[in-house]
């Protein structure tokens, strides 16, 4: 499949994507039995993924979406520097971070850092997928649906230069242009 100037190959099916997401739905629900952890989808790229493990869950979990800001800004005070559109407080909240990827984990590492500084009980990351690197990651998520090549991914929620989101497949290119 050609998306823009790519060529794309399929790397998931829908049904495997959602037979994965069930198998991690079932992990996090066995985990957090007896409590309401505060589940943070951060978009655009996890909407998909994080509506289906959610309605998998067999919890009464708090659902908030965020959102990586593009900057830093110089607000303190309690405040989450690297999310936008956080409503709650994360004080003594079991929080997890749901992602549609973890590349380096740098990102993700971040944001785990702030909410630990701002009192929180405990914070996971479940992501859909995981990319195998030859060097160590700076963060590796608890959940994780898929590890994967170091490729390029896009469809389930993920977009290559604003396309591509709403294919229910994933798919990859191993053309290093897209990263
Ligand atoms: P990290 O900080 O872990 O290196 O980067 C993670 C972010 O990079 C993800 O949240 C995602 O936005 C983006 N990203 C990394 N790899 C891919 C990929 O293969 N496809 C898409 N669409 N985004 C990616």
């Amino acid at each position: 499949m050609k998306i823009k100037d790519l060529e794309f190959k399929k790397l998931f099916t829908e049904k495997e994507l959602l037979k994965q997401t069930q198998v991690l739905a079932k992990e996090i629900t066995q985990d957090y039995k007896g409590k309401q952890p505060l589940l943070l989808p951060v978009l655009n790229g996890s909407f998909i993924f994080a509506a289906d493990l959610i309605r998998d869950l067999k919890l009464d979990p708090k659902v908030s979406f965020v959102k990586h800001a593009s900057y830093s800004g110089t607000v303190s005070g309690g405040q989450l520097k690297s999310l936008i559109g956080l409503q709650e407080s994360l004080f003594n909240q079991d929080v997890i971070i749901l992602e549609d990827i973890v590349d380096t984990g740098l990102t993700v590492q971040k944001v785990i850092e702030e909410m630990v500084a701002l009192g929180t009980r405990s914070v996971e990351v479940a992501a859909l997928l995981f990319k195998k690197k030859a060097s160590p990651p700076a963060y590796k998520p608890k959940y994780i649906g898929f590890e994967i090549p170091d490729h390029f991914v896009v469809g389930y929620g993920l977009d290559y230069d604003g396309h591509g989101r709403h294919f229910r497949d994933l798919w990859y290119t191993s053309d290093q242009s897209a990263a």
